[in-house]
């Protein structure tokens, strides 16, 4: 069968990434998270005391920037191992703080560009599983699977909440939510590449839908999308 590309994109808190692992575990396929890649770039600035609003810099720093994503052998469900510059960012990255600087980060054309072009380079052979805000609509609009993830804001800053809260931190509820709106608006609203839903995107809600159920629907329509794509090939070949 052939080997697809898979677009996940939705906003903060939607469950994009526990889908794309669960999928790629499922298929055999990459999973590349690349709002990892947005994050890593926050935190190196944050270290270099590049300013949030110094566009120019940011787009030298991103160009100068190594990130490798790395899947944990043996790992559950294909864990991510982010190296910022040859060291392992996989936790320091996962702040809030980042979170925030990061959606700031990606406003940023320059920035953008330097990444986008990295994550063409990671899922051209297909058979990746990728996720982020722009998949769909930018990074690979000729993907063959589209999935937009959404959910309701409370359930999304629930989930956020709770993910911190096992992890030891200490966080508000009601700032997670605040936070989440920001963020939102700011994926959103910006000029380019803003969160959108692609026109040929499947829209799944998972406010009522447990993880496994949302994994198995996604998995059902890549078959059916592989063995479809398959059966056009062999058309053309006759
Ligand atoms: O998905 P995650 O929350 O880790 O992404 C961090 C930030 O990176 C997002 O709030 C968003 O602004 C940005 N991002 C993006 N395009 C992507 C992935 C993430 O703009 N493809």
């Amino acid at each position: 069968m052939r080997k697809l590309i898979i677009a996940i994109d939705g906003p903060v808190g939607s469950g994009k990434s526990t889908l794309a692992r669960r999928v790629a575990a499922l298929l055999g396929y990459l999973y590349i998270d690349t709002g990892a890649m947005y994050r890593s770039v926050a935190l190196k600035a944050a270290r270099c005391g590049v300013s949030l609003d110094a566009a120019d810099q940011l787009a030298a720093l991103a160009g100068e920037t190594r990130i490798d994503l790395r899947q944990l052998a043996g790992a559950t469900e294909g864990t991510q191992q982010v190296l910022l510059d040859g060291e392992d960012v996989t936790a320091l990255i996962r702040t809030p703080e980042v979170a925030q600087a990061a959606s700031k980060v990606a406003l940023v054309p320059g920035v953008r560009k330097v990444l986008v072009a990295e994550q063409r380079r990671a899922g051209e052979r297909g058979g990746v599983v990728m996720e982020g805000r722009d998949i769909g609509s930018v990074v690979f609009p000729e993907a063959q699977l589209k999935i937009f993830l959404t959910a309701s804001p409370e359930i999304r800053a629930d989930r956020r909440w709770r993910e911190h809260q096992q992890k030891g931190d200490a966080i508000d509820l009601a700032r997670t939510l605040e936070e989440i709106h920001e963020r939102d608006r700011r994926d959103r609203e910006r000029t380019n590449s803003p969160l959108v839903k692609a026109k040929d995107a499947v829209v799944v809600d998972s406010t009522a839908m447990e993880p496994e159920e949302v994994a198995r629907l996604v998995v059902m329509l890549a078959k059916e999308h592989a063995s479809a794509n398959t059966s056009e090939t062999l058309r053309h070949n006759r």
